[in-house]
């Protein structure tokens, strides 16, 4: 059996069935408190005044709610949504295209915000500060820029790597929301929402197995329960309980506290190749051909978060459950002696 991959999944044959899942409204949406909270409220005030809300900024790791929040937002304001995504929108006239046809208030979502092109980037400065672009129209010595006027928008941008936006781009949002991991707790009302939406029961135990397996992102959580409902009904009479959802779990490959292939991949290359630290970031991501950047803002945080590794001054340390986790005790007792630097 292949590796189970979540996002995968989700890009596939799930997709009708991710969009019936994602939660419409604020009031629906579980977890990030605060930011819920202070949405809730913008949303109401640019309401009362009859605005468009001001541009809002998603940033975190994948599967945690940016879609479905920007998604949220323009049902809230009850205006339209336009998609895109930052490697899309290669040239300044598809941005110009899309902002014209904005009407008054709607919103224009862009996923991979920090993947625009300089140039693309440009142009919405003063779109998203005065509702303007300036479109240069001929070649040579008969160009000349010719100004448009905008209705007034929402921009919504998300980002896994808010390390790479821009400064000057950064700053034109009014509202910046970073998101965080959803605590167990969390992901069981988000794991028994599914389920209830997806007309399938589910035990607590089961929801609170499949919750811990999710490496803290809803994404994960409810892919995960999709599949343990194909072992229920195939296996057994498609009710999920405990027994079957460890069943599936353990079939699927997924690791007990949700950690995903590459998760493993780090701690490993952590304790083998370079003794259980420290050892410096980059020299991490070198190790497993990633850039720096999505280590420390996409992987990094969450082994953090569970007490897999500590960053320390002089680089990231394996803690004790990260040799126990992957069954590496051999290591932790050579690599102790060697530089008892563990925790
Ligand atoms: P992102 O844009 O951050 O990668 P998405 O918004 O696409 O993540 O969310 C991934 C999936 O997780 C969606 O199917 C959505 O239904 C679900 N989801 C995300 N956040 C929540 C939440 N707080 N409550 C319930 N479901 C959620």
């Amino acid at each position: 059996m292949t590796e189970f991959d979540p996002h995968n999944t989700i890009e596939s044959k799930d997709k009708d069935l991710d969009g019936i899942i994602r939660p419409q409204e604020l009031e629906d949406f579980t977890g990030q408190k605060e930011i819920v909270s202070n949405l809730n409220i913008y949303i109401k005030a640019a309401k009362m005044r009859g605005e468009a809300l001001d541009h809002v900024l998603f940033h975190g790791p994948p599967g945690l709610g940016k879609t479905t929040l920007a998604h949220i937002i323009a049902n809230e304001m009850g205006v339209n949504m336009k998609i895109t995504s930052g490697p899309v929108l290669d040239k300044p006239g598809d941005l110009a295209g899309l902002l014209t046809s904005l009407e008054t208030g709607d919103v224009l979502f862009i996923d991979e915000i920090h993947r625009l092109s300089p140039e693309v980037e440009e142009y919405l400065y003063s779109a998203m500060e005065d509702y303007v672009i300036d479109i240069m129209i001929d070649k040579g010595p008969g160009a000349r820029s010719v100004r448009i006027s905008l209705n007034p928008f929402t921009l919504v941008g998300a980002t896994t790597r808010s390390g790479l936006l821009t400064a000057p781009l950064r700053e034109r949002f009014g509202i910046t929301c970073p998101l965080e991991y959803y605590d167990t707790s969390e992901l069981i009302r988000i794991v028994k929402r599914s389920s209830r939406i997806l007309k399938v029961t589910i035990d607590d135990e089961a929801s609170r197995e499949i919750a811990l397996r999710s490496r803290g992102t809803p994404r994960i959580a409810n892919a995960l329960l999709k599949r343990v409902r194909d072992f229920a009904q195939v296996m057994g009479d498609g009710h999920i309980d405990l027994d079957i959802a460890r069943y599936a779990l353990n079939k699927l490959k997924i690791y007990t506290r949700g950690l995903d292939s590459i998760d493993n991949k780090i701690l490993r290359t952590i304790i083998s190749t370079f003794k259980g630290g420290p050892v410096g970031a980059n020299t991490i991501a070198t190790a497993i051909s990633e850039d720096q950047g999505t280590f420390e803002e996409v992987y990094e945080p969450f082994l953090i978060k569970e007490g897999f590794i500590v960053r320390t001054q002089r680089g990231r340390i394996a803690t004790e459950m990260a040799y126990k986790h992957l069954g590496m005790e051999a290591e932790l007792e050579a690599n102790k002696t060697e530089n008892g630097t563990l925790f």
